[in-house]
Formats: structure tokens, C-alpha cells, sequence
């Protein structure tokens, strides 16, 4: 198991040991158990993380007539950075004087860009090829991962950490916004690291990802070690925290929602080369393809990151996730989301492949049944 991988998709990176790590006292945790059986699956997706190592896209280039922001290649963390990325690709258009405003891509970051842009007082064209539920944004997790796969250590520029630090403090206020809403289109649930099961694969040649997490410590829930016999995992070791779930069914649907209120247009469009552009009707383009870019702007500098997702009949009761033995199960509202992740942040590296691979999903999900036995 990575649990580097799984702290820091929750927030927790590095406050699993010494001094942080809290002893809950026995409270006798008791939760409802997923049904992990393979009959429960109800369809497995596949999507690929728009993954650069220097970090996201975020220049301005000129394009014959049309001033292009670029607003793609989020890795891990496209809908946990996609408020705070977004303001600031906004801050870019605005400034440019112009009041129309173009938005190429209808994903987390197109979506998010769109609404800021509104919010700003422009008026909003979308045109991409998908909308949701089609895009790969509706195929994530849903978890707050605002530094998953999000760049390398070592390739990104000076500024590049302080940059992350303040997208990810303004999207965290934004999603404080969306609490409590009807339909839970983000809501906080607990999380919980089971020890246990083969030890994880070793990833082959492992890279060095950028990790941030302790640039905001104060907006980070802290992990506790839970006592023996206060949790229903048996013998087992558990560390327990909170983290942000993005239920993508209704939280997607509110923001196409918010958008069209707010008089939103939007144009089912394909483009093929740079040159495309010529024909919105817009003189500032935001290009937010995501993984299309590559293709689109002949972009390989964008890698793709395989992540597979069997999907089990959500049960109401099950509001929680759990990493066991290279698993990460998560109850969400539209779903149980079971993802393998066995080889932390390699897994699915440089694989483009968006198949579904139904024999790995039967096995995550026999995995997730193996920690309710206890
Ligand atoms: C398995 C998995 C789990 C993930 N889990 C999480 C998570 O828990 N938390 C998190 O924050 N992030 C997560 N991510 C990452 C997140 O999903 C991505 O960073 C995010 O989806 C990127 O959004 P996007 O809007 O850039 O791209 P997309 O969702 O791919 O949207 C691109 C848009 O551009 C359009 N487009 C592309 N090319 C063209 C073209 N040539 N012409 C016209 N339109 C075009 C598409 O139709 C679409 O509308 C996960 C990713 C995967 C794969």
C-alpha cells in the first residue's frame, strides 16, 4: 500500500508518526459495511489524468486573431484545484478588456473557468466536443487531492509551490461554499487507512511527485491512530481523518445548472488544430481540453495517468472511504467508487489505454469484501 499516496489524497501526507498522530479513546466506531460483491458492479470507467511534470498549463499564447489562456494538464487534482486555476486563468482573460469570452472544454476546468468568468462580467461561450456526464472529469474519484499527480518535484519552477498553495486555498473557500446544499454535491466524510493484507507492489521506476501538503496544514483535517477495539476492522491497524468527497452526479449538475442560469451558452464543437479557433466568434479563448490538448495542441508534454474505477450500487449508509492493501474504496452518493492503487503514484503511468479491464475490477472489489470480514 502507498500510504504516502493515500495520506496525501486525503491531506494526511507526513502526520501519520510522531507527534501529530492523536489516540482517539475507545468510542467503538461502528459502520455500516460495504457490499463488496462482484454482482453489485454496476459499470467500470476508466479515464486518464492530464499528468505534466512541470504542472498544469497555464500561459498565454497568441493564436492568429484569438489570445489563447491555457488552462489544462491538472493531473490528480483537476477538480480540487479547478476553483483556484480557474481564477486565475479568469484573471488573465479579464484583463485582457474584453466582455465575451470563450471556453473551450466542458470538464472540471472548462466548467469552473466558465462560472468564474460570469461571476466576473463576462459573457460565457462553451464549446467542446463532451459535456457531463461524458467528460473524464465524471470519471474521478471525487476526493480533495489538490497535490495528486499534480507535478514533479523537480521540474517545476521557483514559484511554482506558492502558485499551488494559493489555487488550492482559493478552491478549498469556494467548495466551503458548496456544503450543505440539497443533493450533497460536496460534503465532508470520514476516511479511514487500514493496515493489512500483501505488501504493496514496488513501483518501477518511481518518481519523485511534487507534495504540498504541508503548505496548508491548517486547512488539513489531522490524522488519528484509533485504538484497538474502538473500530471494526478487527486486529487490524486504522488511522482515521475527513476529507472532501465530490459527489460528481449532482455536483456536476449544479454547475451546468449555475452556468446556464446565469445566461451561459454552450455549443457542441470539435476542434482539430490550433488554427480551429478561428472559428468562435470570441477574441479570448480559454483552452481547457484537459487530456485533448495533447492532440489538440500536439501537447506531449502531457502524460497520461490510467485510473480505473468499478462502480458498486451505492448504499445511503456507507458515507466513507477506506485504503486497504493497494485499494481505495469511497461511498459516494451516485456510487461506491472502488479504485486500485496499488502502485501509488505510478499507477497507470504513461498508459493511455482507457479500456475497461473488468478481471482488476472483480479483484478490487474482492479486496474491499477481504477488510469487512474482519
Ligand atoms: C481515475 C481518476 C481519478 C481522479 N480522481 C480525482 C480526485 O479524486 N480529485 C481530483 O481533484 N481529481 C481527480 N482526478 C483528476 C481529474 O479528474 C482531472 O484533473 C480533471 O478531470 C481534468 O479536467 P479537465 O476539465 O481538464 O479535462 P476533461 O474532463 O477531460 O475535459 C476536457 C473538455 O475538453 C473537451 N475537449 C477536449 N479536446 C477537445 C477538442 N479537440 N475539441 C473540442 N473539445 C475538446 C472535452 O470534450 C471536455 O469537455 C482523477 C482522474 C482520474 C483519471
Amino acid at each position: 500500500m502507498d500510504r504516502r499516496l493515500f495520506l496525501g489524497g486525503l491531506g494526511l501526507a507526513g502526520v501519520g508518526c510522531g507527534r501529530r498522530v492523536r489516540t482517539v479513546p475507545p468510542v467503538g466506531l461502528r459502520l455500516a459495511p460495504v457490499r463488496a460483491e462482484v454482482e453489485r458492479i454496476f459499470r467500470v470507467t476508466v479515464c486518464v489524468r492530464p499528468f505534466r511534470a512541470a504542472g498544469p498549463r497555464m500561459d498565454v499564447e497568441k493564436v492568429g486573431e484569438k489570445t489563447v489562456i491555457h488552462h489544462y494538464g491538472h493531473g490528480g487534482s483537476g477538480w480540487s484545484l479547478s476553483w483556484g486555476a480557474g481564477a486565475l486563468a479568469v484573471e488573465k482573460a479579464m484583463g485582457l478588456g474584453e466582455r465575451n469570452v470563450a471556453v473551450v472544454g466542458c470538464g472540471a476546468m472548462g466548467l469552473t473557468a466558465a462560472i468564474l468568468l460570469q461571476r466576473a462580467g463576462a459573457r460565457v461561450t462553451i464549446y467542446a466536443k463532451e459535456r457531463p456526464p461524458e467528460v473524464r472529469s465524471a470519471r474521478a474519484t471525487g476526493s480533495w487531492t489538490p497535490d495528486s499527480r499534480v507535478a514533479l518535484a523537480n521540474a517545476v519552477s521557483p514559484d511554482f509551490p506558492a502558485l499551488w498553495e494559493r489555487m488550492t486555498r482559493a478552491s478549498f473557500k469556494m467548495y466551503e461554499s458548496y456544503l450543505g446544499l440539497a443533493g450533497n454535491p460536496v460534503e465532508w466524510t470520514e476516511r479511514y487507512q487500514v493496515s493489512g493484507g500483501a505488501p504493496a507492489r514496488a513501483a518501477e521506476g518511481g518518481l519523485e511527485f511534487a507534495k504540498y501538503v504541508d503548505r496548508i496544514r491548517d486547512i488539513t483535517p489531522r490524522a488519528r491512530e484509533m485504538a484497538a477495539g474502538t473500530h471494526p476492522f478487527g486486529k487490524r491497524e486504522v488511522r482515521q481523518s475527513a476529507g472532501l468527497t465530490f459527489n460528481i452526479a449532482s455536483y456536476s449538475r449544479m454547475l451546468m445548472n449555475d452556468f446556464f442560469v446565469a445566461g451561459g451558452r454552450m455549443e457542441t464543437v470539435e476542434f482539430h488544430k490550433p488554427g480551429d479557433f478561428a472559428r468562435v466568434a470570441e477574441k479570448v479563448v480559454v483552452n481547457a481540453t484537459g487530456y485533448g490538448a495533447r492532440a489538440l495542441w500536439k501537447d506531449e508534454s502531457i502524460v497520461p495517468v490510467r485510473g480505473q474505477i468499478a462502480w458498486l450500487i451505492p448504499q445511503a449508509e456507507v458515507n466513507y472511504g477506506v485504503m486497504y492493501n493497494g485499494v481505495f474504496v469511497l461511498g459516494r452518493r451516485d456510487g461506491i467508487v472502488v479504485q486500485g492503487v496499488g502502485a501509488g503514484e505510478m499507477e497507470g503511468y504513461n498508459v493511455a489505454d482507457e479500456t475497461p479491464d473488468r478481471v482488476a475490477a472483480e479483484a478490487a472489489v474482492r479486496t474491499v469484501a477481504e477488510v469487512f470480514q474482519s
